[in-house]
């Protein structure tokens, strides 16, 4: 360890003072060196070299630089890059999806392709083949990707790139850290693995309706029906990374075996397949089953009006007796549950007043917008903030 005062602690201070520029150039665009050394107490010299590296890192420019290059007014201001961004992908049932955000949290260029069966070498393929297509539409667009995140739907452990366990996709003990380097080659910061609900509650957080709770639970409808907690603006994972895996609560002690091994699960009444399955709706693909129990609810059908009720009862159960346990008190649900929010809307509610009356308010309850682009705005957004904490990584 290098003492105090060594070349070591000068390096560490200088990396941490280029994040708190970053972060007063984020917080205020068109901030001026100025402005930063008196908001920060650095001195003008300091945040003026500090600067000149972050512009070599490229994840800032000044404003107004024109179209050819030539420079703004001095002092008119120093912005993020929106040319710098991260590749979002998203392992699910029964699509894949890839996005590119930027480094102002836009999301420039989405593709979802419709999942075949298949194990990891296929789906990896599709992904792949996804993957170069709008990596190759940013990089048109003169979009730099310094790296990505990859959602899946199931228990990961990023450190060694494995995904533990996802019963929905049957994979166990799956080794990734091949897949995930061919995802995007050559990009400074690699691919991160996920959780696809973890992804999602804080894409809610970053781009949704998170950022006026603070404090919620977000659940993912899918065929599988994840959870994740965010307290305090900040994604509460648990001891070892699982917490809020609100899809495998128990609402029916003598209900179905669930893919997780237990029985009686809220996925096994209020996922997807279950609800698809109670409403007595079949198709080819989700998209045709999906749009078959749309057109059954618009018409009234009193099999998928019931299986959409059940549902939302069930999923009532689980909110409370979650809600209860880590005191929080709005939620806000995506995936089908935001498609079917109309229908699902009124049992939910009514088993939210029956089982924790006021604990959940009516205005406490949001449904997602952000659709099937939830899980890879989350999971790029995590990989932009972490260059953007340190960007000392991007210079070499
Ligand atoms: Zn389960």
């Amino acid at each position: 360890m290098p003492a105090d005062g060594g070349p070591g602690r000068v390096q560490d201070v200088r990396r941490q003072n280029l994040a708190v520029v970053l972060d007063s150039i984020q917080r205020t665009p068109r901030t001026t060196r100025a402005e930063i050394a008196a908001s920060t107490g650095l001195t003008k010299a300091s945040v003026s070299s500090l600067v000149t590296v972050l512009l070599d890192t490229g994840l800032v420019e000044e404003a107004g630089v024109a179209r050819d290059g030539e420079r703004g007014r001095p002092g008119s201001g120093l912005v993020l890059n929106r040319q710098r961004g991260a590749l979002g992908a998203e392992i699910n049932v029964d699509y894949l999806a890839v996005g590119v955000v930027d480094a102002l949290g836009e999301l420039r260029g989405h593709k979802v392709l419709e999942r075949r069966p298949g194990g990891l070498d296929v789906v990896f393929g599709d992904l792949q083949e996804l993957a170069r297509a709008v990596a190759g539409e940013a990089k048109a667009a003169g979009i730099e990707l310094l790296g990505g995140g990859l959602a899946v739907p199931g228990l990961v452990d990023p450190t060694r790139k494995l995904v533990l366990t996802a019963p929905n996709l049957g994979w166990q003990d799956a080794a990734l850290e091949r897949h995930l380097e061919a995802l995007l080659p050559d990009s400074p910061l690699g691919v991160v693995l996920s959780n696809e609900a973890n992804s999602a509650a804080l894409a809610e957080l970053w781009y949704g309706h998170g950022s006026s709770f603070g404090d919620y639970l977000y659940v993912s409808g899918e065929v599988g029906v994840g959870g994740g907690l965010i307290f305090e603006s900040q994604l509460f994972a648990g001891p070892r990374g699982h917490a809020g895996e609100i899809g495998h609560v128990v609402v029916q002690p003598d209900g179905l075996k669930c893919g997780c091994g237990g029985r009686g699960c809220l996925e096994t009444v209020a996922g997807q397949d279950a609800v698809f399955s109670a409403a007595g709706i079949q198709g080819a693909t989700t998209a045709d089953r999906m749009a078959a129990l749309m057109h059954a609810l618009r018409t009234g059908a009193p099999d998928a009006v019931r299986a959409v009720e059940r549902a939302g009862h069930f999923l009532g159960i689980a909110l409370v007796s979650a809600a209860r346990m880590v005191n929080v008190s709005a939620v806000i649900l995506g995936g089908h549950f935001a498609g079917l929010q109309n229908w699902i809307r009124p049992s939910l509610r009514q088993s939210l007043e029956t089982y924790a009356p006021g604990l959940v308010p009516p205005d406490g309850v949001a449904f997602s917008e952000l659709g099937q682009t939830a899980a890879l705005r989350g999971a790029a957004g995590s990989r932009l903030r972490e260059a953007f904490a340190s960007p000392a990584d991007l210079l070499n």
